[in-house]
């Protein structure tokens, strides 16, 4: 007999159409949820909480990870797992904030979605949610992603179709070691998202000069730098000067591929060897998502911890 929470916070898997378009509706998930139960796993019982109003995820915050994450820690202690329904827009960006936010949990903590509406032809709602409800009755303890047919890490699935049921990739892990020594980089025991930091991903793209670079960099505390295949970016040696002295007066800028695979070696080109001297953060093969969420979480520890920053880079670069 397994006590499971069924956290319901939107998206397709609970919306039917409307007026304009998709929106959620109140009782879909739950309902569903009740007769997967009753027919899959009689002998567990099931507590729901449902988001009030739920939402479409695109509508997804840092104060909505830091209510699921307090959700899930108040609720670990009497149930034996958790499911998460989530919208499948911003899932990959949750399931990374809640895998770093929940590193020690001891429950399996599932979050699903599904690409289409519970009541459309051929809908992937009830065969994710009946996935996740048996995953959280008997799984690894871990936070991970059940979406058509598979069980993923939270850290690494990335939305990669708009339309496909199979909508999700897990990337591989290029460097466990590195993973685990920037995913445990935090003294606290219930980290939490600050809600005021300013962090942007910012995307190279050819002509983009080193003084537009700069400026998009000013009014931040953080930056995701997305960077070409291996951590490539302008010769100008203007980029670096940018770049050494954003993290020089205290920015947090984690480098990382716009490549789905293999992540960023900087040095390999003569074009990457700016960021081994700039001070950025070496974010190995780590997603956007992970990359957005890890950086939040680090700048949101200094933050709460009130002591004079250390320098980012220096926890977290590679050996
Ligand atoms: N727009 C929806 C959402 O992210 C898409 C989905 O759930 O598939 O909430």
């Amino acid at each position: 007999m397994a006590r499971l929470l069924l956290i319901h916070t939107g998206g397709t898997i609970g919306m039917a159409a409307g007026p304009r378009g998709f929106a959620p509706q109140a009782r879909l998930v739950e309902d569903l949820a009740r007769s997967i139960l009753a027919r899959d796993l009689p002998d567990s019982s099931l507590t729901i909480h449902s988001f009030d109003p739920l939402i479409d995820s695109a509508n997804v915050t840092p104060s909505f990870w830091n209510r699921l994450l307090d959700l899930v820690r108040d609720s670990a202690v009497t149930h034996d797992g958790i499911v998460i329904t989530h919208g499948t827009d911003t899932l990959a960006y949750s399931a990374a904030a809640l895998h770093y936010g929940l590193l020690d949990i001891d429950k399996p903590v599932i979050v699903t979605g599904s690409m289409r509406v519970p009541c459309a032809a051929a809908s992937d709602a009830e065969e994710n949610l009946a996935a996740a409800l048996k995953a959280a009755a008997g799984g690894r303890q871990a936070v991970l992603v059940q979406f058509a047919g598979r069980l993923m890490l939270a850290d690494r699935v990335i939305k990669v179709s708009s339309v496909a049921l199979d909508a999700f990739h897990e990337v591989p892990r290029q460097d466990p070691a590195f993973d685990d020594l920037i995913a445990r980089n935090s003294d606290s025991a219930a980290p939490c998202y600050d809600e005021q930091l300013r962090i942007a991903v910012i995307t190279l793209i050819p002509g983009l000069t080193a003084a537009a670079l700069d400026g998009a960099l000013a009014p931040l505390d953080g930056a995701v730098l997305r960077c070409y295949g291996s951590g490539t970016l302008p010769s100008d040696p203007a980029f670096q000067a940018v770049l050494q002295a954003r993290v020089r007066d205290g920015l947090a800028i984690i480098a990382i591929s716009q490549c789905e695979h293999g992540g960023i070696r900087p040095g390999e080109y003569a074009a990457s060897w700016a960021l081994r001297e700039s001070g950025v953060i070496d974010g190995a093969a780590l997603t956007t998502e992970a990359a957005f969420t890890r950086l939040s979480l680090m700048l949101s520890d200094k933050k709460q911890e009130a002591s004079p920053p250390a320098a980012p880079q220096s926890t977290t670069v590679k050996a």
